[in-house]
């Protein structure tokens, strides 16, 4: 089956300053580099690297065509990534001495999707693929919609987390993810927590202590631990859990199997520094021995 990720392209700028700039302040950065990130290419790489087939669905502008050149590396169909007449996604991090971070993020493309880009990807879309989205496009309700029209599993990560967007997709759903600040501000939102939303399968990510799976068909609640391991950088975790966890359910492994494997991967992620570039792969979450 495929994946289809409606989701954002960014291109991950860090300079590394001697400390963070203040009004007025021009300061030279002492380190540059640039990384593939946002969370909807994060996600594509990592159900990628697990060995689904994942479209990704996005735009970026014309000086974002390395993005998507990686992407396509990495394993990803990017036949629906379009180029518009805007600014690729990006996010100016400045990291100081301390390991303190300023970040200027700009949506760009990411914001600027249409309808009928979006149509287009769907309509190669069968019964029983997944459509998958977070919050750093345009067109989500569009998109959930059309998914669920065409009977696909919908899967909503929900973040970066805003209430309005995630009550106006909730009957949707037949899987949301969210960490668990996400779920605590959703639950001060809609007065639901967890286990009662209206979605068949809720997993809400604990950080170091695993996640909890609620599935409302049978009322049941499990914890999953997380491997314990000596974090460098959590940075992707998250997405790195989201894009193992729909690979493993696209590819028909039960609700268990997938979550289990997309703790490890996670864990093996925050031992890493970096985004897309380092998520791990299907092999390197096999022969993790923890
Ligand atoms: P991020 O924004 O840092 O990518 P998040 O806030 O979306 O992450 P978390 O709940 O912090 O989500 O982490 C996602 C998953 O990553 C966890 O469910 C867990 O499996 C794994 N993980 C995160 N931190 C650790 C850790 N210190 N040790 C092991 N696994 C971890």
């Amino acid at each position: 089956m495929t994946i289809f990720n409606l989701g954002s392209i960014n291109a991950d700028l860090f300079y590394r300053v001697p400390h963070l700039p203040g009004p007025g302040e021009t300061l030279a950065a002492t380190a540059f580099s640039r990384g593939l990130g946002g969370k909807g290419a994060n996600m594509s790489v990592a159900a990628a690297r697990a060995a689904a087939r994942c479209v990704h669905v996005g735009a970026v502008g014309a000086d974002g065509r390395w993005a998507v050149e990686r992407l396509t590396e990495y394993g990803v169909d990017t036949r629906h990534i379009v180029t518009l007449d805007e600014a690729t996604g990006h996010a100016i991090i400045a990291v100081d001495e301390g390991g303190e971070n300023a970040i200027i993020l700009h949506p760009g493309a990411n914001r600027a999707l249409s309808e009928t880009h979006l149509a287009a990807a769907l309509a190669e879309a069968r019964d029983g693929d997944t459509f998958l989205f977070q919050n750093e496009t345009n067109m989500q309700r569009e998109g959930a919609e059309r998914a669920s029209a065409r009977g696909m599993r919908v899967a909503y990560a929900a973040a970066p987390f805003d209430a309005a967007a995630v009550q106006s997709v909730l009957p949707l759903l037949d899987l949301l993810v969210l960490n668990a600040v996400e779920a605590a501000q959703l639950q001060a939102a809609t007065g639901l927590a967890p286990e009662a939303l209206p979605v068949r399968d809720v997993v809400v990510t604990l950080g170091a202590e695993g996640c909890r799976w609620h599935n409302t068909d049978s009322g049941e609640s499990r914890d999953f631990p997380a491997p314990k391991v000596e974090p460098v950088d959590t940075t992707g975790a998250g997405d790195t859990f989201t894009g193992y966890l729909l690979a493993g359910l696209d590819r028909g492994m039960p609700m268990p199997q997938a979550i289990s494997q997309a703790i490890r991967a996670a864990a093996i992620m925050v031992t890493r520094q970096g985004t897309a570039d380092v998520i791990p792969d299907l092999k390197d979450v096999q022969d993790l021995s923890l």
